[in-house]
C-alpha cells in the first residue's frame, strides 16, 4: 500500500516541478496566470480522478473531512441519477452541490491530497470567466468575442481559457495512476472524485480491489448506494 502511495507522491512531485519551470518560462516571456491565493471559482466543478488518487487523499484526509467527502458523494450520485442531461448535471453541481468540502475559508484544507485536476486547472483569462454564471450569462456577442479570444490565445486549447500545456504536463500523473492500478489490482478505476473518495475510504470496497475482484467492488459500491455508470467507470 505504502509503495502504490508513494508512485502517486513521486507523481505529484514531478508535476510540480515541471509545471513551475514551464510557468517560469510562461511568465518570463510575458505570459499571464490569473490564478492566485483565495481565489477559489474552479472548486465547484465536477472532477474526474482516478480511485489511485483518492486512496491517497483519503490516506490524508481527517476523520471529519472524510465524512464530508462521503456526505457530497451521495449528492453527486443523486444529481446523476436525476439530471436529464450533461448540461443539468454540469449546472447543478456548480450551483447546487456548490463547493468542494475539503474548501474551508477560501483554501483547500488538503492542499497536498489535492489530486490531478486541482493541480493542473490554471486560468489564461481573468478569473470571473472561472466563476459560475460569467460564461452561462454572456450575451451571444460576447460569447462570440470569448471564443475568438480564446481562439487565439497561444496557451488555450482553442476552446477554454484554461492553460492547455499545464493540464499536458498533469497528464503525466494520470498516466502514472492508470500504470500503477494495473500493476496492483490488474483494473483501472475512474470516476467523480467525492464518489471515489468515499469508495477509498470504504474498507470492503478496497479489499475487492485489491483482490482485483472488480465485480465484487461494484457489488460493494451498489450496495453502499455509491453507484452509477456515468460517475463510476471500471475498465
Ligand atoms: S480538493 Fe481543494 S483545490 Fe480541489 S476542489 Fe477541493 S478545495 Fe478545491
Amino acid at each position: 500500500m505504502q509503495e502504490f502511495l508513494t508512485k502517486i507522491a513521486r507523481a505529484y512531485e514531478r508535476f510540480e516541478q515541471e509545471s513551475n519551470t514551464w510557468l517560469k518560462s510562461y511568465t518570463a516571456s510575458g505570459g499571464q496566470v490569473f490564478c492566485k491565493a483565495g481565489c477559489f471559482h474552479c472548486c465547484n466543478l465536477p472532477i474526474q480522478v482516478s480511485l489511485a488518487e483518492s486512496l491517497y487523499t483519503v490516506s490524508r484526509l481527517e476523520p471529519e473531512q472524510q465524512k464530508a467527502m462521503q456526505t457530497r458523494a451521495y449528492k453527486v450520485i443523486e444529481n446523476a441519477k436525476t439530471s436529464e442531461s450533461w448540461d443539468m448535471y454540469f449546472e447543478r453541481h456548480r450551483q447546487e452541490i456548490g463547493y468542494c468540502p475539503l474548501l474551508e475559508n477560501g483554501k483547500c484544507s488538503a492542499y497536498d491530497a489535492r489530486p490531478a485536476r486541482c493541480r493542473d486547472t490554471f486560468s489564461a483569462f481573468d478569473s470571473r470567466f472561472c466563476a459560475v454564471g460569467t460564461l452561462e450569462n454572456l450575451s451571444k456577442k460576447e460569447h462570440l468575442e470569448y471564443q475568438r479570444q480564446v481562439r487565439k490565445h497561444p496557451a488555450t486549447d482553442g476552446q477554454t481559457h484554461y492553460i492547455q500545456p499545464l493540464e499536458d504536463i498533469g497528464a503525466s500523473i494520470w498516466e502514472t495512476a492508470s500504470q500503477a492500478m494495473r500493476q496492483a489490482w490488474g483494473l483501472e478505476v475512474w470516476g467523480d472524485f467525492w464518489v471515489l473518495t468515499a469508495l477509498a475510504a470504504d474498507e470492503t470496497f478496497m479489499e475487492a480491489i485489491w483482490a482485483g475482484q472488480g465485480k465484487k467492488a461494484i457489488s460493494r459500491a451498489k450496495a453502499l448506494g455509491l453507484w452509477h455508470l456515468e460517475i463510476v467507470q471500471f475498465s
